[in-house]
């Protein structure tokens, strides 16, 4: 009976660790879908498909909302001088991006990645000239999310702090990370945000930071990481998360360093 029990804690403690472990392995997030490769784009839904279809993580994209309340999928605040939430969707709708795919609206690029249940949707709401329209865009965006049923796929990035604490307002459970590097791990930890998605430069004056994150119960997500070097540091930091314009050379390495 005796030999049993310690048989059966031996299992439970070796079941443990490598738990442990496997929960320790950094996953990747595709930078603006994968789209540095054939017949892609910078947030295409090509780019979108391309990640799921290398087994990332998580793909990440970029969304604003259109001053007639439509969210669309783009980098920047404007396109050609037209600033994304000061127009009209009409003015976007066709313009088309560098694979011959028109610009994505939010919609279009959800009902893509539901085809893709296994991959994390990293939706970065991108900041605006006033909370009040980031207001509006985490409403229109969450109700999206909430409406195709996605809650559970989608995870929230924005560098905006109004941003992050609304999505936490609108939905506690929801999984937020704040992009501007500016709060301790404390400071998220209080505020409901569930991590620290921060630029190279700062975890590379600081690797404390990791630490200090693990202490407090953050989860650590860096960005853009590009370089075999810089993924070997933060990976051997044991950082969670390696948001990347090149996820096949970040898996590979991961592969290596395991
Ligand atoms: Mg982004």
């Amino acid at each position: 009976m005796k030999k049993t029990l310690v048989c059966i804690l031996a299992a439970a403690t070796v079941y443990g660790a490598m738990g442990q472990q496997a929960a320790h392995r950094t996953k990747v997030i595709a930078h603006r879908g994968y789209w540095d490769t054939e017949g892609s784009a910078q947030n295409s839904l090509a780019s979108l498909r391309k990640a799921a279809e290398i087994g990332c993580y998580g793909s990440e994209f970029d969304v604003h909302l259109t001053s007639d309340g439509v969210a669309i999928i783009n980098h920047d605040n404007d396109w050609a001088g037209a600033v994304i939430q000061h127009n009209t969707y009409s003015v976007f709708e066709k313009l088309t991006l560098a694979n011959g795919e028109t610009i994505p609206t939010l919609e279009q690029y959800l009902t893509e990645g539901a085809k893709y249940p296994r991959m994390k949707l990293i939706l970065e709401i991108k900041s605006a000239d006033s909370p009040e329209h980031e207001s509006r865009a985490v409403e229109a965006i969450m109700d999206m999310v909430e409406k195709m049923g996605l809650r559970e796929q989608v995870e929230y990035i924005a560098f905006s702090y109004h941003v992050c604490k609304e999505v936490v307002a609108r939905d506690p459970d929801a999984v937020v990370a704040y992009l501007n590097g500016d709060k301790t791990p404390e400071e998220l930890k209080a505020d409901g945000i569930r991590g620290l998605d921060y630029n190279l430069s700062i975890a590379r004056r600081d690797p404390g930071l990791f630490d200090a994150a693990r202490a407090a119960g953050i989860t650590t997500n860096i960005w853009t990481v590009n370089r075999e070097d810089d993924m070997r540091y933060i990976i051997e930091h044991g950082v969670d998360f390696i948001t990347t314009d090149n996820p096949e050379l970040a898996q590979k390495i991961i592969a290596e360093t395991e």
